[in-house]
């Protein structure tokens, strides 16, 4: 069967990052998580004291240290960071540092550096639009605010890192407003992606739907090599 490139874009908290893990696990092909890219890089902004809005000092971070991402785990160096990059001192700073024209360009040569091969879902807010523009299935998840506020609020619960969801819904209003507001590679659905409100759809049905879509673009993509 051909392996293809699966695009996954959509605001914070659809459920992206679930849905990808899963559509990859049941495909056999391998997640990344691009939105845990740039969680990575604002933590090393955070612990070198640097600001935020400071392009010219983030960019060496980049020859540092080394990022690195697969599936559920994130790696600074030989450091596992996948749980501190979800605090909310992280949330609240990435979506400043990932608008810097350079730091956008360096990630995204990471990230198409890591789906070389085909056999990737990347999930992310410009995948379909920008990294993976050539990817054969595009989606977009989204959900209404209330909902996507209430599963990130779990998956805090579920770090031992739990907040109201008042602030929860907060900083997803405000990384939507900067994600799909900024300059370069905004958040915005591709024209040829797919969109999936699963504001009332559990995820098994989602990813059943997913997996659907999936195998038909694999046998599309078999007729066409
Ligand atoms: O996916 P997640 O919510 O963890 O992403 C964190 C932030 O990283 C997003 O709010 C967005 O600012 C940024 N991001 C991005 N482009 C991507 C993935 C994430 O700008 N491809």
């Amino acid at each position: 069967m051909g392996r293809i490139l699966i695009a996954i874009d959509g605001p914070a908290g659809a459920g992206k990052s679930t849905a990808a893990r899963l559509l990859a696990e049941r495909l056999g092909y391998t997640y990344i998580d691009t939105g845990a890219m740039y969680r990575a890089l604002t933590l090393l902004v955070i612990r070198n004291n640097i600001h935020w809005e400071n392009e010219k000092k983030i960019i060496p971070l980049f020859e540092k240290q080394k990022i690195t991402q697969k599936g559920e785990k994130t790696f600074i160096d030989d450091e596992n960071v996948s749980t501190e990059i979800r605090t909310n001192r992280v949330s609240r700073a990435v979506s400043i540092v990932c608008r810097h024209p350079e730091v956008r360009k360096r990630m995204v040569e990471l990230q198409r550096e890591l789906a070389q091969s085909a056999g990737i879902v990347m999930d992310g807010r410009d995948i379909g639009t920008v990294v993976l523009r050539n990817a054969e299935l595009k989606l977009f998840l989204t959900a209404s605010e209330e909902a996507r506020a209430k599963r990130r609020m779990k998956d805090l619960e579920a770090l031992g890192k739990p907040l109201p969801l008042a602030e929860v819904q907060q900083n997803i209003r405000n990384r939507d407003r900067l994600d799909s507001t900024r300059k370069i590679a905004p958040l915005k659905q591709a024209d040829d992606a797919i969109v999936v409100d699963n504001t009332d759809l559990p995820i098994d049905e989602e990813i059943e739907m997913l997996v659907r879509m999936a195998k038909d673009k694999e046998i599309e993509h078999n007729g066409n090599r």
